[in-house]
């Protein structure tokens, strides 16, 4: 489909085969095996090589960034395919201090197979451009980072990137590329765990990578097909059914996401809030990089552990759950994962579909525990 019609109305078509009798919906294909004899075909010969339903999602994923797209098991299995890919011949790979922390775990684990990690403050555009030219490097961002939700400035990123000849990765699974593209910002490729805000309704797990570089989407297509780490069809067709209502999801999530930031910065019991329209040190970089909206994803902090883990415990319409993206607002306290680096008392919030007065309520009256002695 071409570029006349917006990103919002390609990404509802995309997949679909206008031909008559064809049906609406992408069909779901469990085969394992497909008939073939002779030199056989890339993609219709074993399943580990091709589905039709990830053919489907991957166009559909293409059109948030003007991109190809190749879709993986999980977030985490794309980073892998992504990471050893552009590990080869580099000596480090820069991630980010406070980012997802399954991307420090992983990158250490492939350390004996490509390049060390090196972690860096990338509002630190001085350190980055340092650590970049370091040695040969891959740069892998993330903005807004997952729990703290910080921004970095992602045309300042390129720019070292560029001039240090690193490839820039940026995990792009916060936000999506219908509020951030990027690829149009310098990005190399950007990373999406589908399982969050692109599926959007806590049914899924798969991930992918999506990129303007063909050779690049060959390779990470040649890692999916001998490592294995396929999507399943059944998951690629939620993926994509989940897809066709982002635009409508998150632009409610935004809107409630920025008025319950504000909500939870004016509360007594509240430390601190993080949340990129809130944060006046980034907010141009994040009202430049992210002109529609910055969210479904905030967090915030109360005095300890236990006072976040009673205020979590306090919802009665907020689920206590880890991830976030989904149509249900879910919360947790991230500190009680082994390996996470945030604050204690940092409660992250994922603002679903729900009404946003509901929101206000029930975190108002979850937050009243503390009042209680
Ligand atoms: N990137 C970010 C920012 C994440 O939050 C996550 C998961 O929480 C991942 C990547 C990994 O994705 P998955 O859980 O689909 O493997």
């Amino acid at each position: 489909m071409t570029g006349a019609f917006s990103a919002e109305a390609r990404l509802i078509h995309a997949g679909t085969d206008r031909s008559g009798g064809a049906p609406v919906t992408p069909p779901l294909v469990p085969a394992s095996i497909y008939v073939s004899q002779g030199p056989p075909h890339q993609e219709r010969s074993y399943g580990r090589q091709g589905n039709p339903g990830w053919e489907a999602l991957e166009e559909a994923l293409g059109v948030l960034e003007d991109a190809g797209a190749v879709v993986f098991a999980s977030g985490q299995a794309a980073s892998m395919a992504l990471m050893l890919t552009l590990a080869e011949s580099r000596e480090r790979i820069v991630l980010p201090v406070d980012g997802y922390y399954g991307a420090r775990v992983l990158a250490d684990k492939l350390r004996p197979h490509g390049a060390v990690p090196v972690h860096v403050d990338q509002q630190d555009l001085t350190a980055v451009e340092r650590e970049l030219k370091a040695a040969p490097s891959v740069l892998w961002a993330e903005t807004p980072t997952n729990p703290l939700l910080r921004v970095a400035d992602l045309a300042g990123l390129a720019a070292a990137a560029a001039a240090a000849q690193a490839p820039m990765v940026v995990d792009n699974t916060t936000v999506t590329g219908l509020l951030q593209r990027p690829l149009d910002w310098g990005a190399t490729a950007s990373l999406y765990s589908l399982t969050k805000s692109i599926s959007g309704h806590s049914d899924v797990i798969a991930g992918a990578v999506v990129s303007r570089d063909a050779y690049l989407l060959a390779r990470l297509r040649a890692w999916r097909a001998s490592g294995g780490g396929i999507a399943g069809p059944f998951e690629a067709w939620l993926a994509l059914r989940g897809l066709k209502t982002l635009p409508l999801r998150i632009a409610r999530q935004s809107e409630s996401a920025l008025a319950i930031a504000r909500h939870l910065a004016a509360h007594p019991q509240v430390r601190a809030v993080h949340y990129p329209g809130l944060e006046p040190s980034t907010l141009e970089a994040a009202q430049r990089q992210m002109p529609a909206g910055f969210g479904a994803l905030l967090s915030f902090e109360l005095d300890s552990g236990p006072a976040a883990d009673r205020v979590v415990a306090g919802s009665r319409l907020i689920l206590p759950a880890t991830s976030f993206g989904g149509v249900e607002s879910t919360w947790e306290r991230r500190a009680r994962w082994a390996g996470e680096t945030a604050p204690d008392g940092l409660i992250r919030l994922s603002v679903g579909v729900e009404p946003v007065a509901d929101l206000i309520t029930d975190i108002g009256q979850a937050l009243a525990v503390l009042e209680v002695p």
